[in-house]
């Protein structure tokens, strides 16, 4: 079998497009060095582990490396696509995201607070996420130190916001709040609408018959799904 490596992704959008929220020169190094660094870094274990056997390594100390990397990686792919050149991007999230925003949060507003709120407040280097809890179908906001720490397994992560200085410094210096605040205008709520809608829909499946959602063939998805829309009215 083909062994697959980690590789940078394109921006969904040209290097100048989210600006004046975010630079030219601020997203180019952003994309182009760190997310690119947290690629080769991931890579560079990925090496170790094709050189096997003969190489001894300390595999505590490989699993948190690749931890690290890895997540940094995801993330920065995760965080590229969830944003848009406004007008495309801001507003309000609407569909299933902004019911499931009103479920849980109880408004709009009060969410952007408290997401705010986890960016402004993460110690260090980190990220805030918005993330669906699979057993209690909740949206919950995961506060993500370095790009792995305080992550909950298997919950989705929808939609995420860097507040590393390294996405900030250029255009914000050390003001992180007036980064936060500009992020609103640039989030593609309908890639994250779309996030939420594959996780219910795959959550349902299981929910309905308790399979794996990966034995299940797409036609199969939609019925199910449609079922459980129906059952949830
Ligand atoms: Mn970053």
């Amino acid at each position: 079998m083909v062994k697959k490596i980690y590789e940078l992704p394109a921006l969904p959008y040209g290097y100048e497009d989210l600006a004046p929220y975010i630079s030219k020169e601020q997203l180019q190094i952003h994309h182009d060095k760190h997310h690119q660094a947290y690629v080769d870094g991931a890579n560079a274990i990925l090496q170790k582990f094709d050189s096997r056997p003969g190489l001894e390594f300390d595999v505590k100390a490989v699993a948190k490396e690749l931890s690290f990397h890895v997540g940094g990686f995801l993330l920065h792919k995760l965080f590229w696509e969830n944003m848009a050149p406004a007008p495309k991007g801001g507003g309000e999230p609407t569909g299933t995201l902004a019911q499931y925003i009103n479920k849980d949060f109880g408004s709009f507003e009060r969410f952007k607070q408290e997401f705010s709120q986890a960016a402004n407040s993460t110690e260090g280097s980190g990220w805030a996420a918005l993330t669906l809890c699979p057993v209690t179908d909740r949206l919950f906001i995961m506060q993500v130190e370095k790009h792995n720490i305080n992550v909950i397994p298997n919950f989705k992560v929808l939609m995420v916001l860097d507040v590393w200085e390294h996405a900030y410094y250029l255009d914000y210096k050390n003001v992180r709040p007036s980064y936060v605040e500009a992020f609103w205008n640039i989030v593609n709520w309908e890639e994250v609408n779309r996030r939420i809608e594959i996780e219910i829909l795959a959550n349902s499946v299981n929910l309905v018959d308790n399979r794996r959602v990966l034995d299940m063939k797409l036609e199969e998805f939609k019925v199910n799904f449609d079922a459980w829309l129906e059952s949830m009215k």
